[in-house]
């Protein structure tokens, strides 16, 4: 439902493809149970939006044989007896399928893998695409949490992002979505888009906060190769922010949502306390996570696999009974050490001191005091009960922390 937004540049190593959302109510209240994820990519979309690099082809008629290959492709898996505990329909736009196809997939799921019985079960969805049998559907298939693609509220930029929906849309999405008894919204929202001025982001956003979501995911837009954008960008027919203007997008957002009771916990994420989302929390922690569907990312605590991106691939290996992977990787203990660093900059709760030590043998305190004083002083990290934590201005800069 978005792209092309920092966080999402390393999506290979963060994600099946995508993945964002909160849980329910029993959120927070999760501390990570280390039981793996389950992320599965429906890659249909209406129409591509110009600034995206998702996976996703805009062909719905091949939606029925794709749900026929993922059927296959669960059989895979089926009986290895994993339990999880977070489920993420993601893609491209699982909204495109039909509310019985939805209900179908997610019977399939359930009938193939265990959930635990407070699985934080997302589903992504257009505001165009939400109405009441939808919502009911999803509710009675036992879906807890709805993250909606609202990126703006202002109908200009959502015709230059060239997204299918308009500002009233995603309004009427939001109070549907709440009258249908989903207590867990979560909305995703762009900044730093080209012609977007700090007064008409913050407006949006001051929406946004006034529909009460629990979880707001605001992604500063970043240029993917090849998608339509760059190419405008490269072009000269367009120009995003400089970056004096997108740290200021980035900090006066984090201010005003940890102002408004958000907390900001992630680079791109910001949730009411208790609302985080288990399912991303796993990619940032490195807990193992499976995913199905094309393009989509697995993850087994050292080896990541993913599948083939091309839904025509895709398709053909199940036709002939073959798992759909593309390639996989075994990560060495410096890859998995050097991403440990990485993901724990990205978050607020940042790197537990001793458990890295004890995992990958190196005492950062020791071993690092020079360029950690250095970080403290300039304000861009803290050390405190145990963690190495990024302060907001270190977040802003989180990828390059990563290299000390
Ligand atoms: S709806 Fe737009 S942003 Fe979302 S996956 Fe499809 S093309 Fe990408």
């Amino acid at each position: 439902m978005r792209k092309s937004v920092s966080g999402r540049g390393n999506g290979k190593i963060l994600s099946g493809e995508r993945g964002s959302a909160a849980g329910r109510g029993a959120n927070a209240s999760h501390e990570e149970t280390g039981l793996p994820g389950l992320y599965i990519h429906i890659p249909f979309c209406l129409r591509k939006c110009g600034y995206c690099s998702f996976y996703s082809v805009t062909e719905l008629t091949q939606i029925p044989a794709f749900l026929e290959a993922l059927r296959r492709e669960i059989a895979f898996c089926r009986f290895d007896g994993t339990t999880f505990d977070t489920l993420y329909i993601g893609g491209g736009t699982p909204s495109v399928l039909a509310a019985a196809q939805l209900q179908g997939l997610l019977a399939d799921i359930r009938s193939a893998f265990t959930l635990t019985p407070d699985a934080e079960i997302t589903v992504e969805a257009n505001p165009a695409d939400i109405n009441g049998g939808l919502l009911a559907t999803l509710r009675d298939s036992g879906v807890n949490r709805l993250n909606i693609g609202v990126q703006s509220l202002d109908d200009g930029l959502l015709a230059f992002l060239e997204r299918r929906h308009e500002r009233s849309q995603a309004l009427f999405a939001v109070a549907d979505a709440r009258a249908a008894g989903f207590d867990h919204i979560g909305l995703d929202l762009i900044h730093g888009v080209p012609g977007q001025t700090l007064t008409s982001w913050f407006a949006t956003l001051r929406e946004a906060i006034a529909l009460n979501p629990d979880h707001l995911s605001c992604y500063q837009l970043t240029l993917e190769d090849g998608t339509p954008l760059a190419e405008r960008c490269r072009r000269g027919e367009a120009v995003l922010p400089d970056e004096t203007l997108q740290s200021d997008f980035f900090l006066r957002t984090s201010e005003m949502l940890e102002d408004s009771g958000y907390i900001h916990y992630e680079v791109s994420n910001f949730a009411r306390p208790g609302a985080e989302s288990r399912h991303n929390r796993k990619y940032w922690r490195h807990t193992p996570y499976i995913g199905l569907g094309p393009a989509a990312h697995s993850f087994s605590g050292r080896e990541r696999r993913w599948n083939r991106r091309s839904l025509d691939a895709y398709l053909r290996d199940l036709a002939a009974g073959r798992r759909p992977v593309e390639a996989s990787e075994l990560l060495t203990e410096e890859q998995l050490r050097l991403e440990a660093l990485f993901l724990g900059f990205r978050t607020r709760r940042g790197i537990h001191l001793e458990q890295f030590k004890s995992r990958y043998g190196q005492d950062l305190l020791a071993e690092k005091a020079g360029i950690l004083k250095k970080l403290t002083e300039e304000g861009l990290v803290e050390i405190g009960d145990g963690f190495l934590r990024p302060t907001r201005a270190g977040m802003a800069v989180a990828d390059s922390l990563a290299l000390i």
